[in-house]
């Protein structure tokens, strides 16, 4: 694209336009005015330039975080509070199945925790409101001195099926 730069034609001598400002300068004569004419255009501009990064620097809110890592440790005591309770739960069902087997009175149940409103079953250790606990404690009574005295009939009968009298559900 040299014919586009190539503008007048003095005699010998080709005359080429500054990139900045538009002007017609001989080859060496253009090699000396290219830096000082960029110079000067920069040193017009800077100013302006400055000045509107400053008017942005000011402009701009900072935005600041939300802390938001609130809910994690509550989360975790609570969780904890909860294994503590199931691990409670445990002992305390190994003990009611201890005293059913031995027929004495069942242990009391330790003091409410989670929710003094709840009734907590004295053999799973779950907790309802009062209709649904008086409904399941009866239930999980059954279930619990059952379930003591089965164990030996379970196994008989697990030991049943695995010999094919009794019938098992069909495999995949
Ligand atoms: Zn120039
Ligand atoms: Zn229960």
């Amino acid at each position: 694209m040299a014919e586009a730069q190539l503008v007048v034609s003095d005699g010998n001598q080709k005359l080429f336009p500054c990139e900045v400002c538009g002007r017609c300068f001989a080859t060496d004569v253009l090699e000396r005015h290219g830096p000082i004419c960029i110079k000067l255009f920069n040193k017009k501009r800077k100013p302006f330039n400055s000045l509107k990064q400053r008017l942005q620097g000011t402009d701009i809110p900072t935005v600041s975080k939300a802390p938001q890592s609130k809910a994690q440790p509550m989360r975790k005591s609570n969780w904890r509070q909860q294994h503590e309770d199931f691990i409670n739960a445990i002992r305390l069902a190994k003990q009611c199945t201890l005293a059913l087997k031995e027929g004495q009175p069942l242990p009391p149940p330790p003091p409410p925790t989670i929710n003094p409103d709840y009734i907590q079953c004295p053999y799973c250790m779950r907790r309802f409101n009062e209709t649904a606990a008086q409904r399941h404690i009866n239930f999980c009574k059954n279930q619990t001195s059952r379930r003591v005295f089965d164990s030996n009939q379970m196994a008989a009968r697990l030991a049943a099926r695995a010999q094919g009298k009794a019938p098992a559900s069909p495999k995949k």
